[in-house]
């Protein structure tokens, strides 16, 4: 039995010297199999017909190492929409195994920076890298067609650049930058932005005052529902919007958490910082008022997104609920970056996964 183990030892010493040695070709050959899948799956076929929700960014302009700027995928059958692209939200939706190359909308709920900052990577990788070969539509209240012809025109200088190098016939001329689509918004009842495929989006007005136009979005596909909240403080249109639904994704600002942050920057003399951080709440909707509307509204799960402030460790999840748990009693997740729910076509299923 001893010889048996000695000899053991020998072999498992052995093997991790070899391992050792040898870990540039294993990490390769790893690296090779990963590129492989990445080249071959399709990820939007694979997934069960119905409506998805992922979080391309879960967070807000304040900087949290798990959560980019806001961002959200929405699956409708096998066609993918992203609703805002907040700085790094690009980047997630590949790092998620998402073909940016097949996003066949954008759709802005407002012009805050944070909203938009990421939409020139978005377009950019749409078509250099995703073979797009027409602009991408960009969905939007007024002032969407002043956006996107301002980033279309910070890259001009980049699309003559890709063009030249790898030639027209890869990178099609014709699917540069984005396509303004601004829509009108009806005061009274939410305003039909898009009938395609199965899917319904209809844009609500919310109030995020003094930032104004500022929507919330409707997505409705095959008996399901997933209402996204904008950027807003608690208001009866989100209400009146998220009746019934199966989803509400709901932006949520913890006001003691960012009165405490205000705090810390008047201590530390930096008032023009503590000014801005007493200002924030007022636009923004509360964890414990987002469940007011969830459970108001008899939502079926509560998403909340657009976190703030950042969230760095899990035991500040509890401080940032506050008392949400026992206003709404169904299932409530504070969004990570790479959250992906999936609601089968009518059905009163929903499954949280993770592409991140
Ligand atoms: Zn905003
Ligand atoms: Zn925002």
């Amino acid at each position: 039995m001893r010889k048996f183990l000695a000899a053991l030892f020998v072999v498992a010493v052995a093997l991790a010297i070899g391992a050792f040695f040898f870990r540039g070709q294993i990490a390769l050959a790893f690296y090779d199999r990963a590129l492989k899948k990445a080249m071959t799956q399709d990820v939007l076929a694979e997934l069960p017909d119905g409506l998805s929700i992922g979080l391309c960014g879960a967070g807000s302009p304040l900087p949290d190492p798990e959560r980019a700027g806001p961002c959200v995928v929405i699956v409708a059958g096998t066609k993918m929409y992203i609703v805002d692209i907040g700085e790094g939200g690009s980047r997630n939706i590949g790092r998620m195994g998402l073909p940016i190359g097949k996003v066949e909308a954008l759709f802005l709920t407002h012009f805050h920076s944070d909203h938009i900052d990421s939409l020139g990577p978005l377009m950019l990788q749409r078509w250099a890298g995703g073979g797009a070969t027409s602009p991408m539509p960009v969905y939007g209240p007024p002032g969407v067609d002043e956006v996107v012809k301002g980033f279309n025109q910070a890259y001009t200088l980049d699309r003559g650049y890709r063009i030249a190098h790898h030639g027209p016939d890869i990178i099609h001329p014709g699917g540069f930058g984005g396509e303004a689509r601004p829509f009108t918004l009806d005061p009274d009842v939410p305003t039909l932005v898009l009938d395609q495929d199965g899917l319904t989006v209809h844009a609500f007005g919310v109030d995020h005052h003094p930032i104004e136009p500022a929507v919330g979005y409707i997505f409705e596909y095959k008996g399901r529902k997933i209402v996204l909240s904008g950027d807003t403080r608690k208001t009866p249109s989100v209400f009146a919007a998220a009746k019934g639904a199966d989803l509400l994704a709901h932006e949520a600002l913890a006001p003691d958490m960012v009165q405490r942050i205000s705090n810390a920057a008047k201590a530390a003399g930096r008032d023009g910082l503590a000014h801005i951080m007493n200002d924030i709440p007022n636009y923004h909707t509360s964890p414990e008022e987002a469940a007011e509307q969830a459970r108001d509204a008899g939502v079926a799960y509560l998403l909340m997104y657009h976190i703030v402030p950042a969230l760095p460790i899990s035991a500040l999840e509890g401080p940032f609920l506050g008392k949400s748990q026992d206003i709404f009693k169904g299932p409530i997740r504070i969004g990570h970056d790479g959250d992906f729910i999936i609601l089968p076509a009518n059905s009163k299923t929903i499954t949280l996964t993770h592409r991140l």
